[in-house]
């Protein structure tokens, strides 16, 4: 072991912090585990170094949007100090916003127009809000285990029976208002359409659910999807704060699962690790947004010249370069390492993942155990030898041991100077900065760490 995971400075300022932070931290997750996160002094490449002098071999990555890792090249770090030295903002239009929606455009069949705002929960909620102003409805279905940010109409909990806010403060007529429904359950989601379809204004789903596995579409489910709001006159919403620009590259993860919404949400990568969202269509629906359209939507900050500079970089980079061949084939190598790993001292568990994301679940749900490496991130096929075993909704994922993951794998892995995110149900990522070497010690390192018991 070499790293001691939140050591003396840190300790020291998440004393501070506690006094002037709520829960000495600005959001809720970096307080795992408790009782004191690490500060981070400085990112280098594929690593993060805290205050400490901690170095750890990073896979939270800002959770998600540092797809070139923490050392920006050349070009993305000159045009953000051209756009701070510039600026840094205006209020005003500017041609780095065009160009950045250009690219979008360029690369995302189904996006034609886009609004830029802040970020992912920005995105969300004014897509939703898109949707109802652009149908005149008010219903929205959601997936069980589905994260779309901290906005009311999201912080809803249980079945389409039985359904209640999961936060205070969330008035209860929100969840009235919003179906949660299991993800890959087409079943269910023609039942929630049977009995209120012609009050549904859309379905919001991840193409996979990214924070709560990670858990694939089964074949098929993408198209019941869009057959169902198609009959029905509702939207389809992709949310791909996440999988945008990640999964299926510059496509984005519709593009790999060849399947077009009506509205998608982006933010994360296409800030280049500024704060950003953004929300993409069709013309004939965007234009429904203020000021062609009467949905209201605003924001002081909203296409900041910094964050479109280093979004607009960003991309071109991963465009002109290896990019998405390395982290793709980075996360074919550590989710085929994982599967040895998994089948010899933890045959119950399962890895999760497609591109760049990976994750071990520790969930012992459909647990027959196959002997076949399956790192294929698919659809799942029903053909598939592992079929049964993968998870197939949120709720086959909370299964897992997350005591174990959280009392005792997390931290050690952390000593050992591989950084996870502290929930189990987060995806890791894997940035252009991680090399081969760095993806086998972490192998290594899940080996040894997997391998003690308990
Ligand atoms: N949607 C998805 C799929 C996300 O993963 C997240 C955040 O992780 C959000 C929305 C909310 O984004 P933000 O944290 O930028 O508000």
């Amino acid at each position: 072991m070499t790293a001691s995971f939140g050591s003396d400075c840190s300790y020291r300022l998440y004393d501070r912090a506690l006094k002037s932070l709520v829960g000495g931290v600005n959001s809720p997750v970096r307080a795992d585990p408790r009782p004191t996160p690490a500060f981070v002094d400085h990112g280098d490449g594929a690593h993060v170094v805290d205050v400490d002098d901690n170095r750890y071999l990073d896979y939270i990555m800002g959770y998600g949007p540092l797809l070139l890792g923490h050392d920006l090249p050349d070009r993305v770090r000159e045009a953000i100090t051209k756009a701070v030295a510039d600026g840094p903002m205006y209020g005003i239009p500017t041609d780095i916003e065009i160009e950045l929606a250009e690219f979008v455009i360029d690369h995302v069949e189904s996006v034609d127009r886009l609004r830029f705002v802040n970020s992912g929960t920005e995105a969300t909620a004014a897509a939703v809000r898109l949707a109802r102003g652009y149908t005149g409805r008010d219903k929205i279905v959601v997936m069980q285990g589905g994260y779309h940010g901290g906005h009311e109409s999201f912080l809803v909990e249980g079945t389409a029976a039985d359904r209640k806010p999961s936060s205070a403060g969330v008035p209860k007529p929100f969840a009235d208002e919003t179906i949660p429904v299991p993800f890959n359950d087409e079943t269910a989601v023609r039942e929630a359409f049977e009995r209120h379809g012609s009050d549904i204004a859309a379905v919001l789903t991840e193409p996979l659910l990214g924070n709560h596995g990670i858990v694939h579409p089964v074949e098929g489910y993408h198209e019941s999807l869009r057959n169902l709001c198609d009959d029905y006159g509702s939207l389809l919403i992709f949310d791909e704060v996440i999988t945008g620009f990640r999964v299926g590259g510059l496509e984005c993860a519709q593009g790999k699962y060849d399947i077009e919404p009506d509205l998608t949400t982006f933010a994360k990568i296409i800030g280049g690790g500024f704060p950003v969202g953004a929300i993409g269509g069709r013309a004939g629906i965007m234009q429904a947004f203020t000021p062609t359209g009467e949905v209201f939507e605003s924001g002081t900050f909203n296409g900041h010249p910094v964050t479109m500079a280093a979004g607009l970089e960003t991309l071109r980079f991963a465009k002109k370069h290896d990019v998405y061949t390395h982290v793709n084939e980075l996360g074919e190598r550590i989710r085929a390492g994982l599967q040895d790993i998994v089948e010899d001292h933890a045959p119950e568990y399962t890895v999760a993942g497609t591109d760049s994301m990976f994750k071990v679940l520790f969930t012992r749900s459909g647990s027959e155990a196959t002997t076949d490496n399956c790192t294929a991130g698919c659809k799942q096929q029903l053909d598939c030898p592992r079929f049964e075993r993968c998870p197939k909704t949120g709720a086959d994922v909370e299964t897992g041991e997350t005591d174990r993951w959280k009392r005792t794998f997390w931290p050690a892995m952390a000593e050992r100077d591989v950084l996870l995110t502290p929930n189990q149900f987060e995806s890791q990522f894997i940035s252009y900065a991680h090399t081969a070497a760095d993806i086998d010690r972490t192998l290594e390192t899940y080996q040894r760490v997997l391998s003690q018991s308990g």
